[in-house]
């Protein structure tokens, strides 16, 4: 026993060891990554589905690796998450964002960009300040045109100063929404103090809805709870025009999802903007309130 014991100890310290240093790989490749500039940003479109308006867009980051191809954020921010590598990743990710709308501005589309805000990102002592002196470098871009996204579960972390974080940077202009909502708490209480004015309906109760009583009934709740504290809601995942109409009905009109535009690269953008057209279905829909 003692003998299995002592293994067991070993396996684990062996285990663990190989776990730090694949991590200080990953944070080291990151590093040369952004030196090398293989990060990139897609962009996916939010549109109203009643009028048919294209409301803003997400950047979402993606690697493009030389060797593995184009590596997804879930694969790689995990690892890095709470590492100083991190941070810079996220301010490239606002600043590229913070470019993007001064790009699109020239070929006619002028509209907003939100970008998704690790917990460890806004939980900086000094996330509004650089905030600040990234806005003001790029001083011709409104404040109001950046949105900054904060996961449900990261914002009940330390709600007290997510929430005065929060209400600092919306002195800059700077605008919240609160993503994949419905996964966490979904607290009126905390609601109350996080001052967003977009709540993201988390896409796992999208997706399910049309056959899920349940997560139907979910949608309907955080879609009345929005209206209750006056904020705007969106569905993210919308995959469907059967989706699409269900949250019509409910009296969500914005939404995101693979039903109406996947994440694309930034060239793609405007000749989608040209083309896109809402469904007809959709359009059908009389204002709810
Ligand atoms: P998220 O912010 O909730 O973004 C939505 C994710 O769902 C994106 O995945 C998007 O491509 C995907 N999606 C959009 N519409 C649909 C749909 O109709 N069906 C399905 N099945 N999926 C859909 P992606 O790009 O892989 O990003 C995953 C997560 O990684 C994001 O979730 C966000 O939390 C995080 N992330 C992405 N970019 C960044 C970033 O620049 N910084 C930080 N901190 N996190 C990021
Ligand atoms: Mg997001
Ligand atoms: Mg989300
Ligand atoms: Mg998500």
């Amino acid at each position: 026993a003692k003998q299995a014991g002592k293994n067991t100890y070993h396996l684990f310290d062996t285990a663990q060891d190989t776990a730090i240093n694949t991590q200080r790989k990953s944070i080291d490749n990151i590093r040369t990554a952004i030196q090398k500039q293989e990060f990139v940003l897609h962009f996916q479109p939010k549109v109203n589905m009643r009028t048919g308006e294209v409301t803003g867009f997400e950047a979402l980051i993606r690697w493009h690796h030389p060797i593995n191809g184009i590596i997804p954020p879930l694969e790689f921010l995990p690892i890095i998450e709470g590492h100083e590598v991190s941070l810079r990743l996220g301010e490239w990710v606002i600043k590229t964002a913070l470019d993007q709308i001064i790009e699109w501005r020239k070929v006619g589309i002028n509209l907003p960009i939100s970008v998704n805000i690790s917990a460890h990102q806004l939980q900086q002592d000094n996330f509004t300040s650089r905030l600040a002196t990234i806005l003001g470098d790029y001083s011709e871009v409104e404040p109001n045109c950046l949105e900054l996204e904060i996961l449900e579960t990261s914002a009940l972390q330390d709600t007290k100063q997510v929430s005065s974080t929060m209400s600092a940077c919306q002195e800059l202009g700077v605008k919240f929404a609160i993503d994949d909502f419905g996964t966490g708490y979904s607290s009126l209480t905390y609601l109350k103090r996080l001052p967003a004015y977009l709540i993201k309906i988390d896409q796992s109760f999208v997706r399910d809805m049309l056959e899920d009583t349940d997560d139907l009934a979910i949608v309907e709740g955080v879609v009345g709870l929005a209206k209750a504290f006056r904020r705007t809601v969106i569905a993210e995942g919308v995959e469907t025009v059967a989706h699409g109409e269900a949250l019509l009905k409910l009296g969500c009109e914005l939404a995101q999802g693979y039903g109406i535009a996947r994440p694309m690269a930034s060239v793609e953008i405007p000749a989608w903007v040209k083309s896109w057209k809402a469904d007809d279905a959709w359009l059908q829909h009389n204002k709810i309130n």
